[in-house]
């Protein structure tokens, strides 16, 4: 039987900075990851709010002897329109940059820097059940011998990501409002790279906005892309070892002849239906972050920032309960992280309803608003203090509506 004070389940982006959080405060934290690292994930285009978060935890030194892409700003395009956002002409303070990453690499970096802080990490032991309580949680995981363990523990922060442990085992799962999507992926060689492609992300929105493409260079040479759509035509696209999708992004707008004859690094693979929900987010004796509890969509890049900034939030909550402090959960935790999510959920729906890209294309785009708009692509979604986050559910619908009655009249 061991005992901690707090158990992290996942080591991801979320339980990195959750665990060294804890451990600069001296709470005992044990980490536990199914996985050996490094291991793949999918989400590699970063936003600058996750530096904050990163910064606060003493990462960034060793994030940047990896020598990643530094990522400045996002370009977007559809049919002949293009638009680019810089995050160093942006509404709110914040940082103007970031990272385009691999998440193996990444990953490894943040939980290493985390391990040499003093945290303590056990790889490849998977969390099966969990019993919490107001005062104390019993944990069992098996390690990789089969063998199984229990472990004690004052507070659970599941940062499982896509495991979604706890919303699977206390039943938190709720129904999401937006249809079945997917994404199909690689990364590629990308040698023929110029300068006038630039190395941020791109997007690029086909099929009446149902559908998009994203290229996201790295420093190596190689480059994530992928297609996101409804499923059914991620699946057309992946059939055949993906030889649509090979050839949609050999083809494709400015992309063509970018990756013909480049070999791929690996071969095409899928994702379906990753739009995930909890009902909520915190219970006795345990908190969700990261995306144990929501995902939305991938098209603004917010995963790992929301992971980030909620893994941090967790622990800083945590860490007064351990104090013995009272923490008014639904308020300064799940109504606070909401209150983000839906500002990208009003970005995410006004993307394939067609309203956000009504604004963003649009040629006298008014360059106040051009930077209230970049500060949400920045991450920064809680600083009200920026009216297209303030009013982000009225403002987007009815600037789409002003622009087309403008556009017709012109
Ligand atoms: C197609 C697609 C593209 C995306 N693109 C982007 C992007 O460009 N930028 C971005 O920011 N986000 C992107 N995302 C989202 C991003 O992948 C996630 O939001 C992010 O990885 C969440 O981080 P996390 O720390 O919550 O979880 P994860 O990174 O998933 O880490 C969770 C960890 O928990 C471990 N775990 C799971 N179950 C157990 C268990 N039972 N016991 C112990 N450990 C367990 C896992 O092995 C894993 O290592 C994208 C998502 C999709 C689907």
């Amino acid at each position: 039987m061991e005992n901690v004070d707090v158990l992290i389940i996942g080591a991801g982006p979320s339980g990195a900075v959750a665990s060294a959080y804890l451990n600069k405060q001296n709470i005992k934290v044990l980490v536990l990851e199914k996985q050996k690292f490094p291991r793949f994930v999918i989400g590699e285009s970063l936003l600058p709010h996750c530096m904050d978060h990163l910064s606060e935890v003493g990462f960034i030194d060793n994030i940047k002897k990896h020598g990643f892409q530094e990522k400045t700003g996002a370009a977007f395009y559809k049919g002949k329109h293009k638009t680019e956002f810089f995050f160093n002409d942006q509404f709110s303070d914040g940082w103007s940059w970031t990272w385009q990453v691999k998440r193996a690499d990444f990953d490894n970096i943040l939980i290493s820097t985390a391990i040499e802080q003093g945290v303590e990490v056990k790889f490849e032991c998977e969390v099966n059940s969990v019993a919490a309580s107001a005062s104390e949680q019993t944990t069992t995981y098996t390690d990789k011998s089969g063998k199984t363990h229990t472990v004690k523990s004052k507070y659970i922060i599941d940062a499982s990501g896509y495991g979604r442990v706890l919303p699977r085992l206390f039943k938190l799962e709720e129904p999401v409002s937006t249809p079945p999507r997917g994404a199909v992926f690689c990364h590629i060689h990308d040698t023929k790279r110029t300068k006038k492609a630039g190395a941020n992300i791109f997007i690029h929105s086909f099929n009446e906005n149902s559908a998009w493409i994203w290229a996201i260079p790295f420093s190596d040479k190689t480059t994530s892309v992928g297609v996101v759509s409804n499923v059914e035509l991620v699946d057309e696209f992946a059939a055949n070892n993906g030889e649509k999708f090979l050839n949609h992004i050999r083809t494709f707008g400015d992309l063509v002849g970018r990756f013909e004859n480049e070999k791929l690094v690996f071969e095409p693979r899928t994702i379906h239906n990753y739009a995930v929900r909890s009902k909520q987010l915190f219970g006795p004796g345990y908190v969700l972050c990261g995306n144990s509890t929501e995902f939305l969509d991938p098209v603004f890049s917010s995963g790992v920032t929301l992971a980030t900034g909620s893994g941090l939030l967790a622990a800083k909550l945590t860490e007064k309960v351990l104090n013995g402090e009272q923490v008014n959960w639904s308020e300064v935790y799940e109504e606070k992280l909401r209150r983000g999510i839906d500002v990208f959920r009003t970005f995410v729906l006004g993307w394939y309803n067609g309203d956000l890209q009504t604004i963003i294309y649009s040629n006298d785009i008014d360059p106040n608003i051009k930077k209230q708009i970049c500060s949400v692509l920045a991450g920064y979604v809680w600083d009200t203090e920026n009216p297209v986050v303030k009013k982000h559910k009225t403002l987007i619908p009815t600037l789409a509506e002003v622009i087309r009655i403008k556009e017709k009249e012109a």
